[in-house]
């Protein structure tokens, strides 16, 4: 196989594109498009070979994209129409104009791409704009598996669920087999049950796996957390497949992260709210494009100072008065993760690295918008080891799934 023709739509940072590479595959992206221009700016400081395209797609004619004569597309469509918290406005929102633009081309281009991988967030696998992708890829030809993943199917301690589809078109003779039914298969699926992680294929790992006495012993239910909750995060601390945080760190001395402790005054009002982490833990929460700014929600937290015991600072904080229970949080030395920590997490090689002017909020906003590139990683292989006549015998390795592509 000569060199692929990949077109990445919505390229933001370029997480597909990272991606692309570390797969391996032999790729030369030939166009990116996207309107961030911070994204942009960061796109190019890391691909400065790279055309990017600072357009918006539903303004590129058929034409263009004809002339660009590409075999695959990457793409993350706007997924704010679509996440379970906001107003899923899905097709009638008009941040899903683009997509649908898309799907209109797609049939009509003079050569169909051979490949398409498509991320979006959960949430999509219920909306109308899938029902209209699938439509569009049966019309077309295509093959496809769409799959929920979170990065610690593939060992990162950190949770991202994500839908993806990869599609390939099937060869003329080829008997047209898609599995649309995947979401069937797997319909009570959560954070910690993705159908690749290896847990989920190893019926012994998917119990608590803990007596009972230790789990109550354990859990100190000092935060508003759920004991359900408390129990899943100790399980996921236990899960040996998943790698520590502490591989994620920055080297660098604890001196030097002075600048990621929490302020005082989010260590009073978000206390009880925070999800910390011990560098010894094998999990986070999914970091959005909130943090940084926002506590509820927008990723966790790591807990420097290992000699205070973290229930021993919760238990009773409630009766304390404001300066006694700021002394308590502050013996934790909590912080954020730098943003060289999230993008570890994320999966982005050592030498992606962010230009001069762009502030750390910032750095967060792109990477909590982004993916998680070792994911997408095996993905594309297993797309690419799926394709037709090609010996499917390693496929199974590629994201140690045993759902076989082509069917
Ligand atoms: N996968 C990307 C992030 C995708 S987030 C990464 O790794 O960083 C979605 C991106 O779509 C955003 O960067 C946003 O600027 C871009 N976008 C949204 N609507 C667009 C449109 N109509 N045309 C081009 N880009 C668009």
């Amino acid at each position: 196989m000569g060199y692929l023709r990949v077109l990445e739509l919505y390229s933001g940072i370029g997480g597909m594109h990272y991606a692309l590479k570390e797969s391996g595959i032999p790729a030369q992206v030939v166009a990116a498009i996207d309107i961030n221009t911070t994204a942009n700016q960061i796109y190019k400081h890391n691909f400065p070979d790279t055309p990017l395209w600072n357009k918006t797609i539903e303004g590129i004619t058929l034409d263009d994209f004809n002339k660009l004569s590409f075999d695959m597309i990457m793409m993350s469509p706007p997924c704010q129409p679509f996440t379970r918290i906001g107003l899923q406005g899905d097709i009638a929102d008009n941040r899903t104009k683009s997509f649908l633009y898309i799907l209109d081309i797609l049939p009509r281009l003079c050569k169909l791409p051979r490949f398409i991988v498509l991320e979006n967030v959960k949430g999509f696998e219920k909306s109308s704009a899938r029902t209209l992708l699938i439509k569009t890829l049966i019309d077309c030809g295509y093959t496809f598996q769409e799959v929920m993943v979170s990065p610690t199917s593939v060992g990162i301690p950190n949770s991202r669920l994500r839908y993806f589809l990869i599609a390939l078109i099937s060869a003329e003779n080829l008997s047209t087999q898609t599995s649309s039914k995947t979401f069937d298969a797997f319909p009570h699926l959560d954070e910690s049950e993705s159908p690749l992680h290896p847990s989920f294929l190893s019926p012994t790992c998917i119990s608590t796996g803990l007596p009972e006495e230790e789990i109550h012993s354990g859990l100190v239910l000092y935060k508003r957390e759920s004991r359900m909750d408390a129990q899943r995060k100790m399980n996921q601390n236990h899960d040996l497949s998943v790698r520590q945080i502490q591989d994620f760190l920055e080297p660098q001395r604890e001196e030097n992260m002075e600048r990621y402790l929490l302020s005082p005054k989010t260590l009073l009002r978000y206390g009880l709210l925070l999800d910390i982490v011990q560098p010894k833990c094998r999990r986070s929460v999914c970091f959005t494009k909130g943090y940084g700014r926002y506590v509820e929600g927008t990723g966790s937290v790591l807990q420097c100072c290992m000699e205070t015991e973290i229930d021993s600072v919760f238990t009773g904080l409630d009766q304390l008065s404001e300066e006694e229970k700021l002394q308590q949080l502050l013996k934790l030395k909590l912080r954020y993760f730098s943003p060289r920590e999230v993008a570890n997490l994320m999966g982005f090689p050592q030498h992606f690295s962010f230009p001069e002017n762009i502030s750390t909020i910032q750095q967060y906003r792109v990477l909590g918008n982004s993916l998680n590139v070792l994911v997408v990683t095996k993905l594309l292989q297993l797309l690419l080891s799926s394709r037709p006549g090609h010996s499917a015998g390693d496929e199974d390795s590629a994201v140690g799934c045993s759902s076989s592509f082509c069917g």
